[in-house]
């Protein structure tokens, strides 16, 4: 590997910390975004968001382009989404995050705070440069049959062309296994930790696909060094038009919340 990749650590004192609203990710805390697989409609958005709020996180996910295996499956509100975000994100004061699946989208993500570049379109090389020219934070999540060096030239691509704010996000191989998912590679964040200056987090709920298995990814990733994570929360999972089966509920979410924190403080405490 070339050693002038820019994604190269070369310093502790370089590692990038992206600040969102309150929040600095990747400076001795860890960084919760939470919120629906999908936004269904303003109510059900603003109530997981403001339950989460209660609760301290002030980055709230929620797709509303939504990349489905099943063209038959729910496909995202649309420009219809984009509109509850805004105004949810006025009303509570919150940062949103939300994936982009096309660059036609480009022009309605200005009120985005975080743009998400999804599993599926890691390695679309030619959108990852138009996404780097808006000069967002992105959180670029590995794809599912990606290598750690793919993963990170992918970042590379958005670093060259004017990205700097870019979150890592490991969410899931996919393995013989069929338990779960997909499989969770606690190694990979161990090694990107090592090769890069960016902050890297996990997502829970794409990786086990099972509600139970968040908390204890969750806790697991913290001591392969995790920065955070991204986790599916929803107010009434039975019933979501998405992923309802990985999601957890804002009460589910408190709990990790507080033990999250306490581990991760510990760790830092105890230089472990
Ligand atoms: C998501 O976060 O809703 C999503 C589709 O994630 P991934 O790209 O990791 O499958
Ligand atoms: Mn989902």
């Amino acid at each position: 590997m070339n050693e002038n990749y820019l994604y190269r650590k070369k310093h502790e004192q370089d590692k990038t910390i992206i600040k969102i609203k309150n929040n600095k990710i990747c400076q001795g805390n860890f960084t919760f975004i939470a919120g629906p697989c999908s936004v269904e409609s303003y109510e059900q958005f603003f109530t997981t968001a403001s339950d989460l709020k209660k609760t301290g996180v002030n980055i709230i996910r929620g797709g509303v382009f939504k990349p489905r295996t099943s063209p038959y499956s729910f496909q995202g509100l649309r420009e219809e989404g984009i509109k509850i975000l805004s105004s949810v994100k006025k009303e509570l004061d919150i940062a949103v995050v939300t994936e982009i699946t096309s660059i036609t989208q480009i022009n309605l993500f200005d009120d985005v705070d975080i743009i998400q570049i999804g599993a599926r379109n890691m390695q679309n090389f030619e959108f990852l440069k138009e996404i780097a020219k808006l000069k967002k934070p992105v959180i670029l999540k590995k794809g599912f049959s990606n290598t750690i060096d793919e993963f990170l030239l992918s970042a590379e691509y958005l670093l060259i062309n004017g990205c700097s704010d870019i979150i890592l996000c490991e969410r899931g191989i996919r393995t013989f296994e069929y338990k779960t998912r997909n499989t969770l590679d606690i190694s990979a964040i161990s090694i990107i930790k090592e090769l890069t200056h960016l902050p890297i987090i996990i997502d829970p709920s794409h990786s086990g696909g099972i509600d139970k298995l968040v908390y204890p990814l969750s806790l697991s990733s913290i001591y392969a060094g995790s920065d955070g994570i991204i986790v599916e929360v929803h107010n009434d999972p039975k019933n979501a038009l998405s992923d309802g089966e990985q999601s957890i509920t804002p009460k589910d979410f408190e709990r990790l919340y507080t033990n999250a924190n306490k581990i991760f403080n510990y760790k830092v405490e105890n230089n472990i």
